[in-house]
């Protein structure tokens, strides 16, 4: 959040000398109590002071960095997420590239019959398969992916800040938002129920750029 000059000093003002009246901001300004409400009331709004009746306005500690950072946490997987594109590991990487244009998705995850994580398959994947010059349409995606357990994945519960980390340190487009289930044999299985990318985050930044 860009402040005016006005704004800014009456931050300082309040930082130095908080709890302070409207009327003793005024008077250090040299303004009126009526000129100075809508700047107080915009600074309140956005959580930068605090107001007290009786008491008068105090810094709530909270810089816009902070401010937006605590907006950034709030989003979580489950709310945002989109529709996963799945294919089987028998698909071939002819048919995964088709499934790529026509779901505009640059990641495919590959499932089981019960949709159960597998792997994931990326464009880098496909045209790496294409360099070595075989036929496209006799190889598997299940030779190309990048098979479980090495898949980072995340959950519904998690925010979307902690998967635009995971994408950042692994260097990855997209995860499979997964839901852990317990076999009956003991091991545990990763149900896929969405996918979240790149693009999430990028219309997040660009939601928290507009001020929303
Ligand atoms: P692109 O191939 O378009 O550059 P990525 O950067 O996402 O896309 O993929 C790079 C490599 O990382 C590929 O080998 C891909 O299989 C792998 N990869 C993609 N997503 C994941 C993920 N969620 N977990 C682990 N590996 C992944």
């Amino acid at each position: 959040m860009d402040l005016t000059k006005r704004q800014e000093e009456i931050m300082s003002i309040v930082k130095d000398n908080g709890p302070i009246t409207s009327e003793q901001i005024a008077e250090r300004l040299s303004l009126t109590r009526a000129t100075l409400r809508p700047d107080l009331a915009i600074l309140t709004m956005a959580g930068l002071l605090d107001a007290r009746p009786r008491v008068g306005y105090f810094f709530s500690g909270k810089t816009p960095n902070r401010l937006v950072a605590q907006k950034i946490k709030r989003v979580l997987i489950g709310e945002i997420k989109s529709l996963p594109v799945v294919v089987k590991d028998d698909c071939s990487a002819h048919n995964a590239i088709v499934n790529m244009f026509l779901e505009d998705c640059g990641t495919l995850f590959v499932v089981s019959d019960n949709n159960l994580l597998q792997g994931v398959v990326s464009r880098k994947d496909l045209l790496k398969a294409a360099l070595g010059g075989k036929d496209l349409n006799s190889i598997p995606v299940g030779v190309v992916m990048t098979r479980m357990p090495n898949v980072v994945t995340v959950e519904s519960d998690e925010t979307l800040w902690k998967a635009a980390k995971k994408m950042a340190v692994h260097e990855i487009d997209a995860l499979p938002v997964v839901r852990r289930i317990r076999m009956d044999d003991g091991s545990e299985g990763f149900e896929v129920v969405g996918r979240v990318s790149k693009s999430n985050v990028t219309r997040l930044f660009v939601e928290l750029g507009e001020g929303l």
